[in-house]
C-alpha cells in the first residue's frame, strides 16, 4: 500500500525532542543519578502515527464540515482529547457525549481509527451518506484477508484476541458477514478450557457457557465447529503467548485426528504486527541484557500491546505500567498491573543512588507523553535540572 503517509521513517506527529535524542543516541543516556536505557523499537507505530496524521489532515481538509471519529484514534487518552478540543465528536467509546443523541448524516466526515470497524458500522455510515476517512492499519487487514480464506476452506476462526477489543470485533463481524464462525481465546486458561474439549475431557455445553460474552459466532457447536481450526490473533498480543496457545490446541487436535491428518484440521498465521513484535523483542533484549533496576511502561490503559510490553519483563525487576507523569508522585507511584489487570500505589519505587531505569512506549504512546514521563522520573530522582533542557 503507498499513500501520503508511507514512509515508515518520517514521524509525523508529537515529536519531542528528548526522545528524538534517545533515538539517536540508541543507547545509555546518564541524567545525574539516573541513566536512561530506552528500548531499541518503541512508541508510535506507523499505522498509529499515520492514522493521526490523517485525522489532523481530514480536520484541514474540511473545514466547516461535522467530523467524527467512530470511536478513540487509538487507545491513548491525550491523542483523542486533543481532538475533540478541536471539535472532533465521537459516535462511540468515552470520548463520546452521551447527553447527545446526534449520530453522523449525510455529509459528514467519519474517520474509521487504525484499528478497523465492524462490517455492520461501516454499512451504516455509508447508507448515511458519510464521507469515510479510513485509517485501518494495513496490519490489520492482513488477518482479516486470512479469516475470509479459513471461511472459504470451511475453516473455523481462532483469534488470539480480546473480545471487547475493536480489531477483534471487526474481525468476528466480518467473519459472521460470510457465514463463518469464530473463537476469540484472550489468554492461557480459555486456551485449555477448548483443548480440554477437544481431548474430550470437557463436554460442549461447559466449554459454551465458560467463554465470555461475544467470544463465540452465532450458534456456535463445539462440536461442529472445532473440527478444523485456523488461528490467527490481534495485531498486538503477546507473540510468545500466541504462540504456545496455537502449540497446546494444534496438540490437543492431533490426539483427536492424529499427527499424519492435522493438514486437514488445523492452520495457524501469526499475525502480530512488526512494530508490536519490534517493541516486544526490544523489551525482551532489555530484560535479557538485565542491567536494569526497574522499567517504566508508558500507555493508555486499555492499550493491549502497552499492557503486554509490561508482561515481557516476566517479573525479572519491578516494572511499572502508567499513562503518563500523572501517575508519578514523589513518593508513590500508581500504575496498572499487567497480570491482574488492577491499580496498583507503590510507595518508595525509585531506589536511592545510581540506578538504571529502563523506558519503553506502547504503540499508541505519543513521543511527547514518553518524554513527558521520563522528566518527571529525573526530577522524583533528583536529576540536575539543567540536563531536563531540550526536552
Ligand atoms: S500496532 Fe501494529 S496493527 Fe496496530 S496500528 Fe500499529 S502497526 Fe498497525
Amino acid at each position: 500500500m503507498t499513500d501520503a503517509y508511507d514512509d515508515p521513517f518520517e514521524r509525523y506527529s508529537y515529536k519531542s525532542d528528548l526522545i528524538e535524542r534517545l533515538r539517536a543516541v540508541d543507547g545509555p543516556m546518564a541524567f545525574g543519578r539516573v541513566t536512561v536505557r530506552a528500548a531499541h523499537s518503541f512508541g508510535f507505530c506507523w499505522g498509529v502515527d499515520r492514522a493521526v496524521a490523517m485525522v489532523q489532515d481530514a480536520i484541514a481538509e474540511h473545514p466547516g464540515r461535522p467530523l467524527w471519529l467512530l470511536d478513540q484514534i487509538i487507545h491513548n487518552p491525550r491523542v483523542n482529547a486533543d481532538f475533540k478540543r478541536q471539535g472532533v465528536r465521537f459516535i462511540r467509546g468515552p470520548f463520546a457525549d452521551h447527553a447527545c443523541a446526534d449520530e453522523p448524516g449525510e455529509g459528514d466526515v467519519v474517520v474509521i481509527p487504525a484499528f478497523s470497524a465492524t462490517v455492520e458500522d461501516t454499512a451504516r455510515l455509508r447508507s448515511a451518506g458519510c464521507t469515510i476517512v479510513d485509517t485501518t492499519c494495513p496490519w490489520v487487514i492482513k488477518p482479516h484477508k486470512r479469516t475470509l480464506k479459513y471461511v472459504d476452506d470451511g475453516f473455523t476462526t481462532m483469534i488470539h484476541g480480546l473480545v471487547l477489543h475493536e480489531e477483534t470485533r471487526a474481525s468476528c463481524s466480518l467473519i459472521a458477514s460470510r457465514g463463518g464462525h469464530y473463537i476469540v481465546v484472550a489468554d492461557h486458561e480459555q486456551a485449555d478450557w477448548v483443548c480440554a474439549f477437544l481431548r474430550g475431557e470437557l463436554d460442549a455445553e461447559t466449554l459454551v457457557a465458560r467463554l465470555p460474552e461475544g467470544a463465540l459466532s452465532a450458534d456456535f457447536d463445539p462440536t461442529r465447529d472445532l473440527v478444523r481450526v485456523g488461528t490467527i490473533n490481534q495485531t498486538t498480543m503477546l507473540a510468545s503467548e500466541t504462540r504456545e496457545i496455537e502449540a497446546k490446541v494444534r496438540d490437543a487436535m492431533a490426539v483427536t485426528y492424529g499427527e499424519e491428518a492435522m493438514n486437514g484440521h488445523f492452520r495457524e498465521l501469526n499475525t502480530i504486527c512488526r512494530a508490536t513484535q519490534d517493541n516486544q523483542d526490544s523489551v525482551a533484549l532489555l530484560v535479557e541484557q538485565d542491567q536494569l533496576d526497574l522499567l517504566v511502561v508508558v500507555g493508555g490503559y486499555d492499550s493491549s500491546n502497552t499492557r503486554n510490553l509490561t508482561r515481557v519483563g516476566g517479573g525479572r525487576f519491578p516494572s511499572f505500567h502508567v499513562d503518563g507523569p500523572g501517575a508519578i508522585g514523589d513518593v508513590a507511584i500508581r500504575h496498572r498491573c499487567a497480570e491482574t489487570g488492577e491499580f496498583v500505589e507503590t510507595m518508595d519505587w525509585l531506589p536511592a543512588g545510581e540506578i538504571v531505569v529502563g523506558f519503553t512506549a506502547g504503540a499508541s504512546t505519543p513521543d511527547t507523553l514518553l518524554g513527558e514521563t521520563i522528566v518527571r522520573v529525573l526530577e522524583v530522582a533528583g536529576a540536575p535540572l539543567d540536563v531536563l533542557a531540550g526536552r
